[in-house]
């Protein structure tokens, strides 16, 4: 893990991706939506154990996006699944262009390869975008945000593995933040 900067923030805002009657990437019964916010009561216990601040945005981001400018001093980890029809493998993280990744994101892109390995995109494990809502308004407000998507929902593997698995992998995403892997645990 490399050292990040997060005790210059108050904490880290995480964002679930969709919600609010938009479910996302479906496939069979399951929607992004649902099976994203599984992890958040993990990713609250792990804030409190490593002593991270932690909050969770109530809504759908995506509707409600000029809320970023509440949160400007806060680190936004926006969190989604991959769609596709034809699932790939493995997960990255999304900045916009206008960036270079931080510690934060290479160690996100370090237990999204842990986890369920790479894909590719503007290099391995990250992508580079100008196209989206949310990403380009915390650009413009100079947000710390990137937006992370773990797996292919339709993946079955990962499916099963990501629901056998969600309190470590909320672990690994707080300490990915925090940048210490020692459990500072304060309860
Ligand atoms: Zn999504």
């Amino acid at each position: 893990m490399l050292v990040t900067n997060y005790q210059q923030y108050k904490g880290v805002l995480f964002v679930f991706g969709h919600g609010e009657g938009d479910p996302g990437c479906v496939y069979q019964k399951e929607t992004e939506a649902e099976m994203i916010r599984r992890l958040k009561p993990h990713l609250i216990k792990w804030g409190k154990t490593l002593a991270v601040p932690v909050t969770c945005y109530p809504r759908n981001l995506y509707y409600h996006a000029n809320d970023l400018k509440e949160y400007q001093d806060w680190i936004v980890v926006e969190l989604h699944l991959d769609a596709a029809r034809i699932p790939g493998k493995g997960g990255h993280v999304i900045i916009h262009q206008w960036f270079k990744p931080d510690a934060i994101d290479k160690n996100l892109i370090t237990v999204i390869d842990q986890h369920f390995s790479l894909v590719t995109r503007t290099s391995k494990g990250l992508s580079c975008r100008k196209d989206l809502k949310n990403c380009n308004i915390a650009a413009q407000y100079g947000i710390n945000y990137r937006l992370v998507e773990l797996f292919f929902l339709a993946d079955k593997q990962d499916r099963m593995y990501y629901l056998n698995h969600l309190d470590d992998i909320a672990k690994t995403i707080v300490q990915a933040i925090s940048g210490q892997k020692d459990c500072r645990c304060v309860d």
